[in-house]
């Protein structure tokens, strides 16, 4: 046990939170200082909001779809208000349990801002006017990030919006131009688009999702497409105007949408700024905060995690990297562990159809003349897709040629996000494709494309 080990843990989103949990399990004293609420900007301006109001897209269109389920098809209606009550309080059910878990765990949260006033010590100006010093012996910055604002644009939270001024939701947009067609700004097309608005996406290169397999890239924009989705592929938003009815985007290659409503969806930025970085030696890189596999600064008791780490911008990377944090202070992993290895991580993304993925891509394979083997299953051959009334999509595992191990994989189609996980666990614990063959798996399910696809 660490009793007298004192953490002191600047912001409450999941990395900081996880952390907090995992060091007090361990027997650390720690104190975590939080300026708005526990959970975070994932819980309250991000992740959380964006996927509900997904879900509720997602149920909007399947009613409207009921015919091919035998049921007379349905024409539901977006009620602003209860959507903005569900939001609310799934934000709040979230944030309570952190609260309730902490408190069973004896940590201590304060409400309030925090910044280094030196290598072991923080300043808090607290939420009721009071303002003192907490002693450290390891201080954790989880501080997370915000919207990046190209230098030509203002938001003004009615038409010019970032993602964080699209809930809870006002009014829909009858239209609208959403700008990055990363992660963020695909889901905000599909989200849109879900509640009936037109929605024109600037897409700066030449497929949506940079950086994704060019396979599923193209599945994605198949399905915007046939939406009503307009794509203005390798045009880059270089201004933007308030007109009578909304707004004028004008792109460098001449191209303008006229919408009425347009949002900035360019990534993001860290909240390194006035937390005493400088003064106390802490180096940063862009404003992110460069950590080692144990996500220590460059001051070996100052650790940085989450978003401001620079690392990959995941709500459940934020919280791994915590959990590693909170067992470094505590000592050091006790029996076996894994390094985090950040290239091993799922993601997904929660679009119409669902995508997700993991571990070594194909086109990555290529690049790099590693030999891979790539097997493809389209989810139709699964009696489960027949019987959900959707067929969309596929499983591909790639793996090693010579010996079997599953390297990465990715899936397009309904429960993607949660199907990875079979793939993510395999790429993780280096299991074979016959690993995942000879599993039991439940029938009718989409798994079963899975063991198809590892034979
Ligand atoms: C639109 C959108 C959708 C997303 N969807 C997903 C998703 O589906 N899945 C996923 O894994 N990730 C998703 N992400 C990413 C995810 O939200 C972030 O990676 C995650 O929030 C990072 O966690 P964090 O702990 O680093 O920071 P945050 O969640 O940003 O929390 C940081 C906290 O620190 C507090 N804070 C900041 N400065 C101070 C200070 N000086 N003193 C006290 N408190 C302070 C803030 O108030 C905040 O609560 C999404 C991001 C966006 C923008």
């Amino acid at each position: 046990m660490n009793v007298e080990k004192k953490l002191v843990i600047i912001g409450g989103g999941p990395a900081g939170h996880s952390a907090a949990s995992a060091a007090a399990r361990r027997g650390v004293h720690v104190t975590i200082i939080e300026r708005e609420i526990l959970g975070g900007a994932a819980h309250l301006l991000d992740c959380v909001p964006s996927k509900t109001m997904i879900a509720t897209g997602g149920a909007m269109s399947f009613t409207n779809s009921l015919s091919g389920m035998g049921l007379e098809n349905r024409e539901a209606e977006v009620d602003v208000a209860s959507l903005t009550a569900r939001i609310e309080s799934i934000k709040d059910h979230l944030s309570n349990d952190v609260h309730v878990l902490l408190a069973s765990q004896g940590v201590t949260v304060i409400n309030g801002t925090a910044k280094l006033e030196s290598k072991n010590s923080v300043r808090v100006d607290a939420a009721d006017g009071t303002s003192f010093l907490l002693e450290a012996d390891d201080i954790l910055i989880s501080t997370g990030s915000r919207p990046r604002i190209p230098n030509f644009v203002q938001p003004d939270g009615d038409r010019i919006l970032t993602t964080r001024d699209c809930y809870p939701p006002r009014v829909f947009p009858e239209s609208v131009t959403i700008i990055g067609s990363g992660v963020t700004g695909v889901e905000f097309a599909h989200m849109f688009a879900s509640f009936g608005s037109k929605v024109t996406l600037v897409v700066s290169r030449q497929q949506v999702l940079p950086g994704k397999d060019p396979e599923v890239a193209a599945v994605l924009e198949d399905s915007f497409l046939s939406r009503g989705v307009r794509l203005f592929k390798g045009a880059r938003a270089v201004g933007i105007e308030r007109t009578d009815l909304g707004v004028r985007v004008i792109c460098d290659d001449g191209r303008v949408s006229e919408t009425t409503h347009a949002v900035f969806a360019i990534g993001s930025m860290p909240n390194t700024e006035n937390l005493g970085l400088e003064e106390v030696g802490v180096k940063t890189d862009g404003g992110y905060i460069p950590i080692d596999r144990h996500c220590q600064s460059n001051i070996e008791n100052i650790y940085a995690a989450g978003d401001v780490s620079g690392k990959l911008p995941l709500s459940s990377v934020a919280s791994m990297q915590g959990r590693k944090v909170a067992e470094q202070v505590a000592g050091g992993p006790k029996g076996p562990h894994r390094h985090l290895d950040y290239d091993k991580a799922a993601s997904a993304i929660f679009t119409e159809p669902e995508i997700a993925d993991v571990g070594l891509a194909e086109a990555e394979a290529f690049a790099s003349g590693r030999k891979i083997r790539v097997t493809k299953v389209p989810f139709s051959s699964t009696a489960k897709a027949l019987i959900n009334n959707d067929s969309r999509g596929f499983v591909k595992i790639i793996s090693d040629p010579a010996t079997g191990e599953v390297l990465g994989g990715s899936i397009v189609g309904r429960h993607a996000a949660e199907l990875i996980s079979v793939i993510a666990l395999a790429v993780t614990a280096s299991l074979k494709v016959t690993d995942i063959e000879e599993s039991l798996l439940v029938h009718p399910a989409l798994a079963e494309a899975l063991a198809d696809a590892a034979e």
